[in-house]
């Protein structure tokens, strides 16, 4: 552990300009708030005494992503405008949550860059980028995203994708201290907001689909001394367990689980409940995906997949809820763990609430983790109901697949729910989550010698072949889902058809707002992106905007000077295309609102112009081999791209190897985070891959021809036969 004192000569001389802002007197500039950033442990424990703050992840500690502000509400809604607009200067996946604290919004973006603006005005107040190294992208599953900063006491924490914990004064911007949270020579990354509780900010971490094992740390706020650390899953028992419950959590596990790590990295989901003292923590899934591959043998592989309870003070262990012993599905449970008072048979329950990835809702006891209920929200095939005196999941015996039999999953390795935040309204009483109702052929295969990236075990090449099998199950809707966590009942829903659905906001005006983005791997599908309003007790659509990219993170509300806004940040292309402009921005709203977005920039439809099919029908097998287990997780299965990365097939590079190699190999986009593979692919399999996709892409021209045909003499016969 390492803790680097970066900028204490510039926390000891705020006054000085070379610290960033004039020389005004210690806390005071004319031309911007008051305070910044100033809150601690009573601001936040109380933070429904502040309404028009949005001071930490999920705007109070329960994490229930209600704001109590009216002033925009159901009768006038239909006049929200665009206030304000920033745009970011980097491009992929934006999914931050802003806080907003004293008239200051900081939000982060890709790259784990953070941006201050003032509130009221957008006028950019700092900038700071981490310079976080682009060969890094290679270590996140999905994407280089960041899902936002804590706040304490004028500083603000961040978690930078390359694993440092970064400490910056809220006030300039600038650094004060960083450690690392992680080894640096093992592919871990931070996307996930750290969480600040009595001076620890706690932090967790990604790795799980590239073998590493995952655990939670809190960190001294003022100096960034680590204060405890809790592993998810047990190491190798000859180095000994760090606890009591890694020795009992070993007993669940078969066969050298601790050479691949195990997984169960918590990389979203972290609460702290000051009414019990605990921090709830979500975990990940198991690494490799098979749980036989990954622990022949094992039965339920604590801690994956499940709620762990920490005495914030200590870090020991409270509880425990495993939500999918034994995963294989890369059903984490790292989603938003909301905690609420609900009243259940006429009592009053202290509850934690979870929508699983798995496909149930859970609610739990808060003190104790007894299970209080669990019901499926979207159709579920790995189980059959969860048996409440067991607590346990009744698993269907077909879900276990294997390299010979694949099994069509619900929900898919994407989720019913997953970092997408839901909301609660304690008005309504319901639970607002941004649903999904998928389907994946899961086939495992013991491939785990891959050099780089994920080692996830599991067959693409052979999903995609029964994915090209029109009798195999394909499901793909994104719903907004309004839930009933007492009754455990749906209430309303609304379908974004093949899109999906982004991060929720309640307010007592009687509102939810969500965003739209794209969904899976689709070719030529074209998604709706909005931001929108709906009513919280009906689900009736009441206003909308056109935000020119996909809108998947959590919107946030606040207040300054008497007038509420509505905040959300935009940028995501899944669905859209990779060579689209970079439409990632915040997007801030208030009634009367009279912004603009400047027009769409006009971009010429990309066109599929490969060269010529070529290869042996051998090359063309090492070629789908090898795209399958290397570029297959970025670029899409089966060579077709979702968006979010290029699609290989209308590469120009097609045409030459040595332009092709160039990346592949030579590393040539490493600033993009595209690296070389050279040390996982020989050249004569990059020439493969070349063959491979350039088959497909030929394929994919003769169907694009094939329908402009068929629409062609169509419209000729009509006219004919009158
Ligand atoms: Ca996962």
């Amino acid at each position: 552990m390492r803790t680097v004192l970066i900028t204490s000569v510039c926390a000891a001389a705020l006054v000085v300009s070379a610290c960033g802002r004039s020389g005004a007197p210690e806390g005071r500039d004319s031309a911007a708030p008051a305070e910044f950033a100033n809150v601690d442990e009573a601001r936040l424990v109380a933070a429904d005494e502040h309404p028009g703050q949005w001071m930490s992840h999920g705007r109070t500690y329960s994490e229930q992503r209600f704001s109590p502000l009216t002033q925009i509400n159901t009768e006038n809604v239909s006049q929200l405008g665009l206030t304000w607009y920033a745009d970011f200067d980097t491009r992929r996946g934006q999914e931050s949550t802003p806080l907003v604290i004293d008239g200051v919004v900081y939000v982060t973006t890709a790259w784990s860059k953070v941006y201050a603006f003032d509130a009221k005005t957008g006028k950019e107040l700092w900038k700071y980028d981490p310079k976080v190294p682009g060969e890094w992208a290679v270590n996140a599953c999905c994407d280089v995203v960041n899902r936002g900063v804590a706040a304490w006491k004028g500083k603000l924490y961040l978690g930078a994708l390359d694993g440092r914990l970064i400490a910056i004064d809220a006030k300039t911007g600038k650094p004060v201290w960083e450690v690392y949270t992680i080894d640096r020579d093992k592919p871990y990354t931070i996307t996930g907001a750290p969480r600040v509780a009595k001076g620890k900010v706690i932090i967790g971490q990604g790795g799980s689909e590239f073998h590493m094992r995952g655990y939670v740390s809190a960190y001294d706020a003022e100096t960034g001394e680590m204060l405890w650390r809790w592993y998810i899953v047990p190491g190798n028992p000859a180095d000994g367990f760090e606890n009591p419950q890694m020795e009992m959590a070993a007993k669940t596990w078969g066969g050298e689980w601790w050479k691949t790590g195990g997984g169960g990295a918590p990389w979203d989901g972290i609460t702290y409940d000051p009414e019990t003292n605990l921090v709830y923590v979500g975990t990940g899934n198991g690494a490799p995906w098979p749980a036989d591959i990954r622990s022949p043998g094992g039965g339920d592989h604590l801690f994956l997949a499940s709620i762990v309870a920490l005495d914030v003070d200590t870090g020991e262990y409270r509880w425990h809820y495993q939500m999918t012993p034994n995963e294989s599905w890369d059903y984490d449970n790292t989603q938003q763990i909301t905690v609420a008072d609900l009243v259940i048979d006429g009592k009053k329950r202290h509850v934690v609430m979870q929508a699983s990835k798995n496909g149930f809702f859970y609610v739990l006891d808060a003190k104790t983790g007894e299970l209080i209920s669990a019901q499926n929200f979207v159709p579920v095939n790995w189980a059959k109901g969860i048996d409440m005196k067991t607590g346990r999941p009744i698993v269907n015996p077909e879900s276990k697949y294997t390299t010979e039999r694949g099994f069509v999953a619900l929900p898919s390795f994407a989720g019913a729910h997953s970092w997408h935040p839901m909301s609660y309204s304690p008005i309504t009483g319901l639970v607002y989550i941004p649903a999904v109702n998928s389907s994946y052929p899961f086939v495992a295969a013991y491939e785990d010698d891959n050099p780089m990236g994920q080692k996830l075990s599991i067959s693409f090449a052979k999903s995609a072949e029964m994915l090209r099998d029109p009798k195999t199950l394909r499901v793909n809707e994104g719903i907004l889902l309004a839930w009933d966590p007492v009754q455990q009942k749906e209430v309303w829903r609304v379908s974004h058809g093949q899109g999906r659905g982004g991060g929720t906001l309640a307010t007592a005006g009687g509102l939810v707002f969500q965003g739209t983005g794209g969904g899976l791997q689709t070719e030529g599908l074209s998604v709706p992106m909005h931001f929108s309003a709906y009513r919280a007790d009906d689900g009736t659509k009441l206003w909308s905007f056109a935000a020119q990219t996909g809108v998947l993170a959590g919107p946030v509300s606040y207040e300054v000077d008497g007038e509420q806004y509505i905040a959300v940040v935009a940028g995501h292309r899944q669905g859209g295309d990779y060579y689209s402009p970079n439409y990632s921005r915040l997007l801030v709203f208030k009634l009367g609102g009279t912004a603009e977005l400047p027009p769409p920039i006009e971009v010429p439809p990309r066109r599929l112009d490969p060269p010529a099919p070529f290869g042996t029908t051998a090359q063309l097998t090492v070629g789908e081999e090898k795209y399958s287990r290397f570029c297959s997780t970025c670029h899409g299965v089966d060579a077709q791209s979702g968006g979010m990365f290029p699609d290989l097939r209308y590469s120009p590079t097609l045409h030459s190897q040595e332009a092709f190699d160039a990346i592949v190999l030579g590393g040539a986009l490493t600033e993009n985070g595209m690296v070389s593979f050279a040390r996982a692919i020989t050249p004569e399999e990059a020439q493969a891959i070349r063959a491979f996709v350039t088959q497909r892409a030929n394929e994919a021209k003769q169907r694009e021809a094939a329908a402009t045909q068929a629409a062609a003499p169509a419209q000729q016969g009509h006219g004919a036969s009158n």
